[in-house]
């Protein structure tokens, strides 16, 4: 369910002011997740409560960013996504890729794509907590690739389950496959869980790594 806007981001939509929905529940359940009480939240409707002010704000705001949560998974996001590209709004999407069918069925009406990839593939059922089929992960990350004209692929940073080589071999994965670009994150603590975040000197060593094999950023430093 749609949960909660930010009417005006300058973070999530590279390069644009945008409007970003937020809808609950994932098919993931990483266990830092910064999200998970966003299901507390009451729903709000899109049609009556978000649709009629998109409008009126669409001559300064005309790009749309969906969240989640995972948003793809959400019964009503189709919807949103014919309604948004009808009315004439650039639609954009955070995703972990797993629902590789909505965003192969979607993939010409969306014009920008930030996509996790949590680790490397084979540690996927331990960060996500649940057993990961990863092909249609890849799928997703070769059709972004290929199709999506404005795209990012980023990882965060938690210790537990993300080391150096794991983003090596995602830059790798990456390079091989001609992608732009590959951003790391660093993982900021949550509350309850005692995992400590890797160092500013030891994520730079990292991002020093990755940059052999695709152009490599970093987001989020807190030390
Ligand atoms: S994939 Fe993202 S939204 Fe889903 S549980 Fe993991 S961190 Fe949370």
């Amino acid at each position: 369910m749609l949960k909660s806007v930010i009417w005006s981001s300058m973070l999530d939509y590279p390069g644009h002011v945008c409007t970003t929905l937020f809808f609950d529940g994932c098919n993931f359940a990483c266990e830092y997740c910064q999200n998970k009480d966003i299901s507390k939240a009451q729903a709000i409707d899109f049609e009556t409560e978000i649709l009629p002010k998109l409008l009126e704000r669409k001559p300064m705001i005309k790009h749309i960013v969906l969240s989640g949560g995972e948003c793809t998974i959400d019964p009503q996001i189709q919807n949103v996504v014919d309604t948004l590209v009808k009315n004439g709004f650039a639609v954009g999407l955070h995703t972990n890729g797993y629902n590789h069918e909505f965003l192969a069925k979607n993939i010409h009406q969306i014009s920008y794509i930030g996509m996790d990839v949590k680790t490397s593939f084979e540690k996927y059922d331990e960060i996500a907590a649940r057993k990961v089929d990863t092909e249609p992960i890849k799928k997703s990350i070769e059709s972004i690739i290929k199709n999506i004209p404005q795209y990012e692929f980023r990882t965060t940073i938690y210790p537990k389950f993300v080391n150096e080589e794991d983003c090596v071999k995602i830059a790798k994965y990456l390079g091989e496959r001609n992608a732009k670009q590959y951003t790391l994150q660093q993982y900021k603590r949550v509350e309850g869980i005692a995992v400590i975040p890797f160092s500013r000197e030891k994520l730079e060593n990292i991002q020093k790594k990755c940059s052999k094999y695709v152009k490599t950023g970093l987001r989020g430093l807190i030390k």
